[in-house]
């Protein structure tokens, strides 16, 4: 007799939920409750998704789909190949409850306003409860960034994670003083190449055959997604996950902090950890990342520059943006401060530009889903900031054109840090560089086009006129910074 469809929990687990344990948060019994896994191919047209990005997602998708089930999971999975696929959220989740007819549905909360919003809606209108749990990848809960940031006029990255290091017991000496004596180590952060730089890349992966199908139905069912795919080499499965973990902390951690922000063309994950797509997909927790990096600096292989850089951006950085994306709230990314709103230049989609330094992280992005945090930060950021372009589009764009991608993580990093157009909130000053601090940080300016030095003119590099430009246009709105006034002095 064929087993009854019913199951008594359905346990929603989205793309970026690929942690086992979290079957075990939702409480989840093997024999009678049941795990719904959706693709829909919805969430790779708004914004357009890199076609990596895609695969990556739904790959990892059906290997740990697959794990589930060898393990006796009952998991019910839609893949965006079915003939019935809605294509969306909501309707997928509406045929689960239809034909498995769950007394309720159990979750992590899903990292994004919009799918929260539409999940809830979903289970609101299906007549089925929901209960949301808080995700227990992280390190600091929704409570614990509400009690630090509630009265602050500015949320300064420092101090949280000043109080981050304290709460965790990370780089501590024994009398509360931070290891080595001082919080950060920045000023030795900065070294620039004088020659190509010889950093071993991260481990690549080649597609197997869950892999081959995903791109298969990619290619069918969302044949114009931009980026190139034939040099798909992401971990898909938590082992390689953890593969590229440990040779991240033996290979390149040790010189990543001196390094980290510099540049060079041709040379797309330098000394960089490039782990942030497994992480962000949970197939590795943050706090086995930031151990290894510990572990490594207390058997003395790494630097504590090295180890306090990269902590610094596991416990620091990545748990503020996730903190400030949820306390600002829902209309955080449509915020717009400088009143920017130009159109994305046609080059970020296909590259094709004559300024070299943009010409090369495009590259990056669009053969591979990914560039290293100054390329994003100072380069493509740098410029959507100071040509004008409208935040909100620049930060569609960097969703879904990085493997790491994710609504949670992109709009602080992009609305806020690279655009300021949260007014501040994340940033005290604008990210705003003209093309010497280009030149300075890689090799770019060599053998482009266009001349470091020249701010007008034919051959003018476009950062620099673009920089003076955004000065002149805000000099009113930045005369209240006290960290513009230098800056403002020689637009004088
Ligand atoms: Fe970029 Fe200007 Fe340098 Fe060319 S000259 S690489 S456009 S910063």
């Amino acid at each position: 007799m064929a087993a009854p469809r019913s199951v008594n929990k359905l346990g929603v687990i989205m793309g970026d939920q690929l942690d086992a344990s979290y079957l075990r948060t939702l409480g989840l019994d093997r024999e009678r409750d049941g795990v719904l896994m959706m693709e829909v191919a919805g969430a790779s047209v708004d914004p357009p998704s890199h076609v990596q990005r895609t695969v990556l997602f739904l790959s990892a998708m059906r290997h740990f789909a697959a794990e589930l089930k060898a393990e006796g999971w009952r998991v019910e999975y839609r893949s965006i190949a079915d003939a019935g696929n809605t294509g969306t959220f909501e309707g997928e989740l509406s045929r689960g409850v239809h034909e498995l007819t769950p007394g309720s549905i159990v979750m992590i909360e899903p990292g994004s306003h919009g799918v929260l919003r539409a999940i809830t809606q979903a289970c609101d209108d299906l007549g089925v409860g929901l209960t949301l749990f808080e995700d227990p990848h992280f390190l600091c809960t929704h409570a614990e960034f509400e009690d630090w940031a509630s009265g602050r006029k500015e949320l300064i990255l420092e101090y949280f994670y000043r109080l981050q290091r304290k709460r965790l017991g990370v780089l501590m000496a024994e009398d509360g003083k931070p290891a080595g004596g001082a919080w950060n180590y920045d000023k030795e952060n900065r070294k620039t190449f004088r020659s190509a730089p010889d950093a071993p890349p991260p481990p690549r992966f080649a597609p197997d055959a869950i892999t081959r199908d995903v791109m298969d139905d990619v290619r069918r069912v969302l044949p114009d997604l931009p980026g190139r795919l034939d040099d798909f080499a992401w971990p898909v499965t938590r082992e390689e996950a953890l593969t590229c973990l440990r040779d991240f902390v033996t290979n390149r951690l040790p010189s990543f902090g001196d390094y980290q922000d510099a540049m060079w063309t041709g040379e797309d994950t330098l000394f960089h950890a490039v782990l942030s797509p497994a992480l962000n997909l949970k197939l590795l927790s943050a706090r086995e990342v930031y151990q290894a990096a510990l572990d490594a600096y207390e058997a003395g292989d790494v630097p504590l520059n090295s180890a306090e850089g990269f902590v610094r951006q596991i416990i620091g950085w990545r748990e503020f943006i996730r903190g400030v994306y949820w306390y600002e709230g829902p209309d955080y990314a449509q915020r717009n401060a400088l009143g920017q709103y130009g159109s994305l230049p046609e080059f970020y989609w296909t590259g094709d530009t004559d300024m070299r330094c943009m010409a090369d992280s495009l590259r990056s992005v669009l053969d591979r889903a990914y560039s290293h945090h100054i390329a994003r930060l100072m380069v493509t950021g740098n410029f959507a900031l100071i040509a004008g372009i409208e935040p909100q589009v620049v930060n569609g764009w960097y969703t879904g054109m990085y493997a790491d991608g994710l609504d949670w993580v992109t709009a602080p990093n992009t609305v806020g840090m690279a655009m300021h157009a949260d007014g501040g909130v994340v940033g005290t000053k604008p990210y705003a560089a003209s093309g010497k601090y280009i030149q300075r940080m890689g090799n770019a300016c060599k053998g482009c086009r266009y001349d470091v030095k020249s701010r007008t003119g034919e051959d003018a590099c476009p950062f620099n006129t673009f920089y003076w430009d955004f000065l002149i246009r805000n000099e009113e709105r930045f005369r209240s910074n006290s960290r513009m006034s230098l800056i403002l002095k020689h637009v004088e």
